[in-house]
């Protein structure tokens, strides 16, 4: 296909005609979506871990995550919480509100794992007495160093109203999500979210925004505490598309056909 199709004039402009390119990180493409106010999320199989130093790819990792996020976003909404996510559009992307990040990721522990074991000195499979919040800043010169609601209002990350509507939504998304995977079998043992302020009018609400997939949480099996998150890449533990699979698979959401990367179905309005 290469030095044919992919190089002709008409197919690049038709391409380029269709979406700009906002923002690109480690596992998503952010593009100028069909109305304003809206994005396209594009989900990449590139797997990124320890801030950068491991880079990868996780075969079909992007079409499973955009399912899985597309799944625990819409549960999450019907229970009331709100979220950027619109539709699913195809294989790897998904319409959402444009909001502003607010620059610190959400970190909701229930069992000791990762850099928390670390910081702590703790086995990591200890149960914490109740579920603990943490914030890391997203710093662009710095490796997401852990800040408190101190810095985060000091330096106008976000201010302490909205820290009051994000630390019930993170605790309650948290419950949820708990409790979901538990029905199939799964333990939350941490999840790391983010939010954004979508504005409406004059008016500003926060909503849940990003993703929520094994690439962002810890999933360990009930009965035999296997990892099934991207602890499997990141520790070379193996079978890492397999773990995404299965989850996808006990959400009852692996795509009939496999995850294999079909061009689909166009954007449909
Ligand atoms: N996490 C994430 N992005 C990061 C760092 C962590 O999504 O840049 C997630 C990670 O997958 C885990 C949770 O946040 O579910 C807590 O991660 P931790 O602080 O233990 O850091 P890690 O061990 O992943 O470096």
């Amino acid at each position: 296909m290469l030095g044919t199709d992919a190089g002709h004039p008409h197919h690049w402009k038709k391409k380029m005609a269709r979406r700009r390119q906002i923002y690109e990180g480690k596992a998503k493409i952010l593009y100028e979506g069909p109305e304003p106010g809206t994005l396209v999320q594009y989900f990449k199989d590139d797997a990124t871990a320890f801030n950068n130093k491991k880079k990868g790819v996780i075969a079909g990792k992007g079409v499973i995550n955009n399912r899985i996020s597309e799944y625990l976003m819409t549960r999450l909404s019907d229970i009331g919480v709100p979220t950027h996510f619109v539709r699913r559009l195809n294989m790897r992307e998904q319409l959402v509100r444009e909001v502003e990040i607010i620059p610190v990721e959400v970190v909701v522990r229930n069992i000791v794992a990762g850099s928390l074991a670390v910081r702590l000195g703790m086995d990591e499979g200890t149960p914490l007495p109740r579920s603990i919040v943490e914030y890391y800043y997203k710093s662009p010169d710095a490796d997401k160093p852990l800040v408190t609601e101190e810095h985060i209002t000091a330096f106008g990350w976000a201010s302490p109203q909205d820290l009051d509507d994000i630390v019930p939504m993170a605790l309650r998304v948290n419950d949820f999500l708990s409790g979901l995977f538990l029905g199939i079998g799964l333990r939350l043992v941490d999840v790391r979210l983010e939010f954004g302020r979508l504005w409406e009018d004059e008016h500003m609400r926060i909503v849940l925004a990003d993703e929520i997939s094994p690439d962002n949480c810890r999933l360990w099996d009930i009965k035999t505490n296997e990892k099934m998150d991207k602890d499997r890449f990141r520790q070379g533990l193996g079978n890492v598309e397999e773990a995404y699979q299965e989850v996808a698979r006990r959400l009852g959401i692996l795509p009939e056909s496999g995850p294999r990367d079909l061009p689909g179905p166009k954007a449909v309005q």
